[in-house]
């Protein structure tokens, strides 16, 4: 796996792929600028090399030319986050941008205007890729974000630069922590997944049963679970076409020698909604117009145990509605627990979709081993599938 640390870039343009799809407000402000600040090691090591950067992203889903969607909006919140200044060129290919890329000097970097003005980046054009491709002289790939998909500036740009092409610390941190939980974890390994639907995350289950020692099914999925096996549900989401599927996991689980955990108890609500009564009852026995909304007290505990003996965590998905306040309580306990473990020395990591939403609104980032910065591109890892732009890289 070739990285940054195998090149000096001393006179190299490098022109690297970053994933700045940052949300912007009305007032075109960046709202979260995680995703600049994560390309930064990558863009800092290059420049003192004696190298310089020409970044490439898309923003948004843009129909063709629309200013709402320039990258030009983001410059300045790049600059300061770099501590550099930023060149903006209105045209990711062709000869404003050769002639821009021509004209950069070691230290300096360009930023190009957003890829997706133009149909052939998603279509993964190949004349597209070549003209992209004259710009740099080492390509970076650096964007997790956009790397399960097969488009110009992610994955067919790599065929231009055989022997001249790598990841960016980030990228390169993201397959290492993937890594660490599907191949090389210290046993015991856990996941816990959670969130709505056991159709969203059935292949991931699938999947990760050869790898884990133990696997915590919580949140909404877990009713699909226990009404398959004879369990009273009252109103909990469930989907009745997948409690097949469910038991026929629960077997392969059992055959392969993986503990599962599923909560006990829950609390239920009697409306969907963060002002309804609740109560506690147990996970099977959830009286007629009640809904399990949150994991309850004995579940919670037994989720501490496992994840405080588990030396490997990978954590995608909530214990319960966390976006209201009442119904946090589980995901927040789980969060807790996960950082304890990983204070104790276990490694954890955080990702796809709601789970990543979830550790930054109660504040558990700092506390985990690592949180991925890619919802899809994550998902798709846990699934098995090797991800086209990294494939390209390795190949
Ligand atoms: P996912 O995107 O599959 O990770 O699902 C995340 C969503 O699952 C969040 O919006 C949660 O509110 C929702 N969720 C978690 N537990 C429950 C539950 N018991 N009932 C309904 N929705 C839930």
């Amino acid at each position: 796996m070739k990285t940054l640390n195998d090149f000096n870039f001393k006179n190299k343009k490098a022109l690297i792929r970053v994933d700045f799809n940052v949300p912007l407000n009305e007032k075109f402000e960046v709202t979260d600028a995680t995703r600049i600040v994560s390309a930064k090691p990558t863009i800092i090591k290059i420049l003192e090399d004696g190298g310089s950067c020409i970044l490439m992203s898309h923003l948004g889903r843009p129909k063709g030319v629309q200013d709402e969607f320039s990258l030009r909006h983001i410059v300045k919140e790049t600059e300061d986050i770099l501590g550099v200044k930023v060149k903006f060129v209105s045209e990711c290919i062709g000869e404003k941008a050769e002639i821009a890329a021509a004209n950069l000097q070691p230290g300096e970097v360009l930023l190009l205007e957003n890829l997706r003005f133009h149909k052939e980046e998603e279509a993964g054009d190949r004349v597209f890729s070549e003209k992209l491709a004259k710009l740099g002289d080492i390509y970076v790939n650096d964007a997790f974000g956009t790397a399960h998909r097969a488009h110009a500036s992610t994955t067919i740009i790599a065929d231009f630069f055989p022997k001249s092409k790598c990841f960016g610390y980030l990228l390169a941190q993201e397959i290492e922590s993937i890594d660490k939980v599907m191949k090389t974890g210290e046993k015991p390994v856990l996941a816990v997944l959670g969130g709505a639907k056991v159709s969203s995350k059935i292949t991931i289950i699938e999947n990760i049963l050869d790898k884990v020692d133990h696997l915590i099914i919580g949140g909404g999925m877990s009713f699909t679970f226990i009404k398959a096996q004879g369990g009273k549900i009252g109103n909990s989401i469930c989907e009745d076409d997948k409690m097949d599927l469910a038991l026929d996991i629960l077997k392969k689980a059992k055959a392969k020698n993986v503990q599962v955990h599923i909560p006990v108890d829950v609390i239920a609500a009697d409306a969907f909604s963060n002002d309804a009564n609740t109560q506690v009852v147990d996970i099977d026995k959830i009286p007629d117009g009640w809904e399990g909304v949150d994991a309850g007290p004995k579940s919670i505990k037994h989720f501490h145990d496992v994840v405080m003996k588990s030396k490997t965590i990978l954590w995608n998905g909530p214990l319960g509605v966390f976006e209201m306040e009442s119904f946090a309580k589980g995901t927040i306990a789980l969060g807790n627990s996960i950082a304890e473990a990983t204070k104790n020395g276990a490694f954890s990591l955080v990702g796809g979709g709601d789970s990543v939403a979830a550790v930054k609104q109660f504040g558990f980032e700092d506390k985990v081993s690592y949180v991925s910065t890619g919802g899809g591109a994550m998902l798709e890892s846990l699934e098995g599938i090797v991800l086209p732009g990294i494939a390209a890289i390795i190949e």
